[in-house]
């Protein structure tokens, strides 16, 4: 805290860690020594750097770009750039920080990263984006590459960024590589990359409950957000006849108590990625209720499903959630929970999972999309929905192997964080103090 005082999603984040680690240091102090946790604390690397480009006006416009490269003691850097006017240096090292413990749980072997721009790409045209990320890319091509670091989308950037940003990096690396993920499906994408993060979470969900003998069929589902995570995870839930009964945006929050159907679910997916507009037409196409700067955590549900963004979800909003009966809480953004709303979560005894253990399908599927580059092959569907689905297995697996208390209760922080930390902290101390 004294040495980067500015950076409290940061903090945040190692706090949630430390805590949740430190009965497992005690009993394991072999882990203590070699300077372990100040290194994992320290990001191996930061590159931030100007993104000077031309608006539609002929204006110069001056962005600030970063990668932040965490570590990559189990494989090469991994992780998404997000392009959102609040993007810093604290929640760029939050996010690479969960990175890097989320990619040791989804048992492939990528170490973790996150980058991004403050860059807002609301309201500006094709060819501002594109030109934005084609000068973003001629800084960063020289600190990527598919054995060094290879990254993906995150807010506000889906595939059309994407094949921008790869784009350019296949010009200036002049190589053909499986460099970025979540490409086109016509240059090396993966199928299920766009479903991965929230099929993923589904099929987590779906093991969390089977701890308590139940199944999705007729749940209430609050899901904030619209966007990637959101409309995947509502698609998966509403194909395993759950109830899926809120969507927002930065706007507000649109509610069907009834649940959203598949034609409603179809005017979403075109709105928000063809015509990139607000949640509020969605409200007004159907005549469902939409609230204004109201978040879908006052209304009903069973299990609440935050897909936006970090600290979304304040003490307030779990009190709301509990005192509505809501008995389960999986997150498909990064750190959507403050600290105090887990703890109200924790203290309740309802089953909760924090997002590097339940949105890790995403990035498994980017692992499984740098092997099929790599071997220059395609799996069906099929074959990696089948994949994701066991991956989602086994992470809640490992959640249960070290966050096991008691017979019915699971501490999924503790039990991500430890088997994430384990799996790090041998490949580092097998490699000596670099
Ligand atoms: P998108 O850009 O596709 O969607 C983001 C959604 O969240 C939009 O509905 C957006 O609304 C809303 N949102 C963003 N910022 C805010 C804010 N400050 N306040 C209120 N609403 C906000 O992003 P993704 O769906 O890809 O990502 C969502 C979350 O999931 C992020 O936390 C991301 O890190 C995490 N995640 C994503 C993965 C992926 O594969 N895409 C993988 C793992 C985690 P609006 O349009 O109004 O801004």
């Amino acid at each position: 805290r004294q040495r980067d005082p500015d950076q409290p999603e940061f903090h945040q984040a190692v706090e949630e860690v430390l805590v949740s680690l430190w009965p497992f240091l005690e009993e394991h102090p072999e882990y203590t020594g070699h300077g372990l946790l100040d290194r994992m604390l320290e990001p191996e690397r930061i590159i931030q750097f100007r993104i000077p480009w031309v608006d539609d006006r002929g204006e110069v416009q001056v962005n600030r770009g970063y990668r932040v490269q965490m570590n990559s003691a189990i494989g090469p850097f991994k992780g998404g750039l997000r392009f959102h006017p609040s993007v810093n240096l604290s929640i760029l090292k939050f996010l690479a920080f969960e990175q890097v413990f989320k990619n040791a749980l989804t048992t492939l072997s990528l170490g973790g990263a996150k980058g991004g721009a403050d860059f807002d790409p609301k309201g500006r045209s094709d060819g501002e984006v594109m030109r934005f990320c084609q000068s973003l890319m001629t800084e960063l091509h020289r600190h990527i590459g598919p054995d060094r670091d290879i990254p993906a989308g995150d807010i506000g950037v889906g595939e059309r960024e994407i094949g921008y940003l790869y784009g350019m990096y296949r010009k200036l690396a002049n190589e053909v590589t499986g460099t970025f993920t979540g490409k086109g499906r016509s240059f090396g994408g993966s199928l299920i990359r766009p479903e991965a993060t929230g099929y993923g979470l589904v099929y987590f969900v779906e093991e969390m409950l089977k701890t308590r003998g139940k199944t999705l069929t007729g749940q209430r589902v609050a899901i904030s957000g619209s966007g990637n995570v959101a409309q995947y995870s509502a698609e998966k839930i509403m194909d395993l006849d759950g109830v899926v009964v809120t969507f927002s945006d930065s706007e507000g929050t649109v509610y069907n108590p009834d649940g959203f159907t598949e034609s409603q679910w179809d005017y979403l997916m075109d709105l928000k990625n063809n015509r990139r507009g607000r949640i509020s037409e969605l409200a007004e196409r159907f005549d469902l209720a939409f609230e204004r700067g109201a978040k879908p955590w006052v209304f009903p549900c069973d299990i609440a499903l935050p897909c936006a963004t970090q600290n979304e979800l304040d003490t307030a909003d779990a009190e709301a959630l509990l005192g509505n009966g809501c008995f389960c809480v999986a997150e498909g953004a990064n750190m959507p929970s403050t600290l105090e709303a887990v703890e109200r979560f924790q203290g309740a005894d309802i089953l909760y999972a924090p997002g590097k253990a339940s949105n890790a399908g995403g990035v498994a599927v980017s692992g499984l999309e740098m092997a099929q580059n790599s071997m220059r092959q395609h799996w069906t569907d099929g074959e990696v929905d089948a994949r994701l689905h066991n991956i989602m297995i086994s992470i809640h697996h490992s959640c249960q192997q070290y966050g096991q208390k008691g017979e019915s209760t699971i501490d999924y922080v503790a039990g991500a964080n430890i088997a994430g930390f384990i799996k790090v902290a041998q490949a580092m101390l097998q490699q000596g103090v670099v």
